[in-house]
């Protein structure tokens, strides 16, 4: 029988896409939303901060194995803004957010010079074996990029038409789906939670 473990996020595409990694070894993925478990508030400083408080949390309440990610967007030359609070940069959430929060970076960084544009994606995921495990699975990966001027592209999401990638010549935006999947933060994160899995 395959070991249960929960994922602490009510994104299906999140779900799906890990379920597929943990298929791999033998665990059977379940949202936490379908066992009617709530996000924890993220009070952490940290992607590996929120990660953990997320996973404990989902492990606590259901007694069983638990997974969780966050995931953000760094901004040397803002001191790593948006960072932890990348969702809810313009204050707001919903299908808005965004735009409002791709238009606030650009404002933010009106000022500043091309060759300080760096950014990074980040992507931290974190497997606890229950809600106590003192030596938590952390996987992390990232993406390098640069901020440009202007919205390119209509694929993803956040900020993707915002985000060059040297590595590929164009913005994430610019990319089919299953090309960014290749080279995403999350993706690699991923990469790196099967080598820890499997050893
Ligand atoms: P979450 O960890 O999925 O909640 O992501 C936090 C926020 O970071 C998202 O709402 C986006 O604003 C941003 N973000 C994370 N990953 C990506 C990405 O692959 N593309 C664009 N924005 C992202």
């Amino acid at each position: 029988m395959k070991q249960k473990i929960v994922l602490a996020t009510g994104n299906r595409g999140k779900v799906k896409e890990m379920a597929d990694v943990l298929a791999d070894f033998g665990f059977e993925v379940i949202a936490q939303t379908d066992l009617g478990i709530e996000s924890p508030e993220e009070t952490g400083l940290t992607f590996v901060e929120n990660a953990i408080l997320k996973a404990r949390y989902a492990a606590k309440v259901s007694g069983l194995p638990a997974i969780a990610d966050d995931s953000g967007l760094v901004v040397a030359a803002l001191n790593g803004e948006p960072g932890l609070y990348s969702a809810r940069y313009a204050g707001v959430d919903g299908d808005e957010a965004d735009a409002l929060n791709r238009r606030k970076l650009l404002r933010n960084m009106a000022d500043i010079a091309d060759e300080h544009r760096r950014a990074k994606f980040v992507s931290c995921i974190v497997l606890l074996r229950h809600a106590t495990d003192p030596s938590p699975i952390i996987a992390e990966g990232e993406c390098s990029g640069v901020i440009i001027r202007e919205e390119k592209g209509d694929n993803g999401f956040g900020y993707d038409s915002l985000f060059f990638s040297p590595e590929k010549g164009c913005t994430f935006a610019e990319l089919e789906t299953v090309e960014k999947k290749k080279i995403s933060h999350r993706a690699r994160a991923l990469a790196v939670l099967k080598q820890k899995l499997s050893t």
